[in-house]
């Protein structure tokens, strides 16, 4: 007996199989550095822990949640949204509603099965979060690419955007900060996209997971601030994995026009039911407002981690790989713009980075994820938070494999 189709049919995990190797090789006594990982190495803010701790007694902790998530809560979380976001759910025709899942990840699966029939096409901006697209195709949808190179800092074009919009297209994903190249679109270049998306009338999905996570001072913005009727087309989606550092207690929320979000949650009763009841009670007493000053010693740190990696890449002469990161908390090495490329006599057209990788990882001890699941091929990823030491001599190690 074999698997269905649409299981067959997603991509096995290159980093999966990585990190076995990198366990493997550690087991066997060798010094491996981890520079995989997708999160904080912190435990939660300590508030959140009390509260979680206090919401441990009562009978109601046990028990199903509401399918949308606690009223209060999504309250709070919409509250949380307005201030930092500065927007107004209040001041639009439209009813908007929001419901609280199992992570920003299982957000996304039910947002794609409530808009997309098969062959609706999801506008993805490369490179991009790598579990988007195949998200879509289970749904029966086509993912189509935008891409952004590395010499322009991983900005796609307005005009290339602009261009890829066609009647089949129904929706587009905006992810800044992006995982995987650690950076958040400008201003200016959100205005640009306002203008362009005014003209439109796909969905619109702004993934803002890593909102909280900025260390040089920008604080991301977003089209919807510059044209306010777009909220009516967008669905913002956020959670707690990355800015309280939970990634294990599965809370993610989507705030969005109240049509699709009923869709979402007819989804969500049948197939998970309501989100975790004890998260969500000690997160409905957690003051929402101490998120910033809870990350801000980890952002100095990831901030340190940065310069050193750019510092390093400046003294090897490899400043055409560097571009100005700035948020969520990874890097991406364009493996294309390295000595080793050139050295080697590869070329672009095929996708060397899960080779590649493979070798760093036996020949220096780094673990990287290559990104052409990512929609970037030929590009290694690097997370920022591992220990300074540590970071400081894996880094010396993958770049003199690279130089
Ligand atoms: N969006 C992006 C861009 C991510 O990188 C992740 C996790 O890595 C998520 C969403 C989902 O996070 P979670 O399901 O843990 O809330």
């Amino acid at each position: 007996m074999k698997s269905s189709s649409r299981v067959a049919s997603l991509s096995t995990s290159v980093t999966l199989k990585l990190n076995e190797k990198a366990v493997a090789l550690a087991e066997e006594g060798n010094k491996v550095y981890n520079l995989t990982a997708g999160q904080l190495p912190y435990k939660p803010d300590t508030q959140l822990v009390d509260e979680i701790k206090s919401q441990v007694a009562p009978l109601k902790s046990y028990q199903y949640s509401p399918v949308r998530g606690y009223n209060n809560l999504r309250e709070k979380i919409k509250t949380h949204v307005q201030n930092t976001r500065k927007i107004s759910f209040d001041n639009s025709n439209c009813e908007f509603d929001s419901i609280i899942s199992n992570g920003g990840k299982h957000s996304f699966y039910m947002l794609m099965g409530a808009i997309l029939d098969p062959e609706d096409e999801v506008i993805l901006l490369s490179p991009y979060w790598l579990s988007y697209p195949q998200m879509i195709k289970l749904w029966g949808g086509k993912p189509v690419t935008v891409n952004s190179y590395a010499k322009n800092e991983f900005v796609p074009s307005i005009e290339d955007i602009k261009n890829a919009i066609t009647d089949k297209t129904k929706a587009i994903v905006i992810n800044s900060p992006n995982n995987p190249c650690g950076i958040h679109y400008s201003p200016d270049w959100m205005k640009q996209l306002a203008q362009v998306l005014t003209n439109t009338n796909c969905w619109i999905i702004s993934d803002e997971i890593y909102f909280h996570l900025r260390y040089r001072e920008k604080i991301p913005t977003y089209f919807y601030q510059y044209e306010s009727k777009l909220l009516e087309r967008t669905f913002i989606l956020d959670g707690i994995s990355k800015s309280l550092s939970c990634t294990g207690l599965r809370i993610g929320y989507c705030i969005g026009p109240k049509e699709i979000i009923n869709g979402m949650s007819k989804l969500q009763a049948q197939t998970s039911s309501g989100a975790n009841s004890l998260i969500q009670r000690a997160l409905t007493k957690y003051d929402w407002k101490n998120i910033d000053e809870f990350l801000k010693p980890i952002m100095q740190y990831i901030s340190t981690n940065a310069e050193v990696l750019e510092t390093k890449l400046e003294e090897r002469n490899m400043g055409e790989v560097n571009y100005n990161c700035d948020s969520a908390f990874y890097f991406l090495i364009d493996l294309a713009l390295t000595p080793y490329f050139k050295k080697n006599n590869l070329h672009k057209n095929d996708d060397h980075a899960p080779k590649i990788a493979d070798e760093i990882l036996e020949q220096t001890g780094v673990a990287v994820v290559p990104t052409g699941d990512f929609g970037y091929p030929n590009g290694i990823r690097l997370s920022l938070v591992s220990q300074e030491d540590n970071f400081s001599e894996a880094i010396d190690r993958l770049l003199d494999f690279l130089s």
